[in-house]
């Protein structure tokens, strides 16, 4: 079978104090949040996004931030996101300008999926919105009535979002999926638990395999320490997704799982 190729991108970061990775302890309960500390416990985290060259399209998962954010960040982000949140792209980051630099337009694009609709997965949509389907989970749209707070729908209001339903699978704690090409080469997984409708995509391709799992954890040592998103809906969900991902990225031919912010993860890419 010819090669499926995983382009792994940055675009953009945030900078937020290291315990939101869940692996440094702090005694403060709201240090995640940056809240009563010092400068010196912030790292900048990524906002990965993926190009995927499959045989059957080009497939882009997720989309960073807007460039929006460079120049009119409160109106693109909102009051609260823009004055606590610490972020940047970087010129040249943005979804579009990286895939112009590889030759390609939003409407070369097949498929974008959005593995959830929190700010710093879908502020770069609107860039892509020529892509020939835009797909997100019936799920996760339901669930942005629910936890209204967790979204901003201006984000995608002008963007011509497709949704899909999760089918009973062999994959995933919830053994719910949408199979892309329905064959079994490219899964959108429900693991939810950070957000009701969230996907985490499973490529399989010549016996081996990735795990592209946005944040179900948010770094690979939170996966093999089994830490928890910050953010969650559901505590029981979000630990049976973790431990799915756990258990599939031990497998022998899994050839890499890659948590959406960690920083160890830099923009390089993966051929199967
Ligand atoms: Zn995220």
């Amino acid at each position: 079978m010819s090669n499926i190729k995983i382009h792994v991108l940055h675009c953009g970061k945030m900078r937020l104090d290291v315990t939101f990775l869940g692996i440094e302890k702090s005694r403060n309960p709201l240090a995640y949040a940056g809240l009563f500390r010092s400068a010196k416990h912030q790292i900048w985290l990524p906002l990965s996004a993926y190009l995927i060259e499959h045989h059957k399209g080009l497939v882009l998962i997720d989309t960073g931030w807007h460039k929006a954010v460079r120049t009119q960040r409160t109106q693109h982000l909102g009051w609260l996101y823009s004055t606590f949140a610490t972020l940047e792209l970087p010129p040249n980051h943005a979804i579009d300008e990286q895939l112009s630099a590889r030759g390609l337009r939003p409407a070369d694009i097949d498929h974008v999926v959005l593995s959830h609709l929190h700010l710093d997965h879908v502020s770069g949509v609107e860039q892509v919105r020529e892509a020939k389907n835009i797909w997100v989970s019936d799920l996760e749209l339901q669930d942005t009535q629910t936890h209204p707070f967790y979204y901003r729908p201006t984000l995608w209001a002008d963007v011509p979002l497709k949704t899909f339903s999760f089918h009973v699978s062999q994959y995933g704690a919830e053994k719910l999926a949408f199979d892309l090409f329905e064959d079994d080469s490219l899964v959108l997984v429900n693991t939810p638990g950070h957000t009701r409708g969230l996907v985490t995509a499973l490529i399989q391709n010549n016996d081996k395999c990735v795990v592209l799992c946005s944040d179900v954890a948010y770094s690979k040592a939170g996966i093999e320490q089994q830490v928890l998103p910050v953010l969650r809906v559901d505590n029981a969900q979000a630990k049976r997704s973790l431990e799915w991902v756990k258990q599939i990225s031990e497998q022998k031919n899994c050839i890499a799982v890659l948590p959406n912010h960690d920083p160890a993860i830099l923009p390089h890419t993966i051929i199967l």
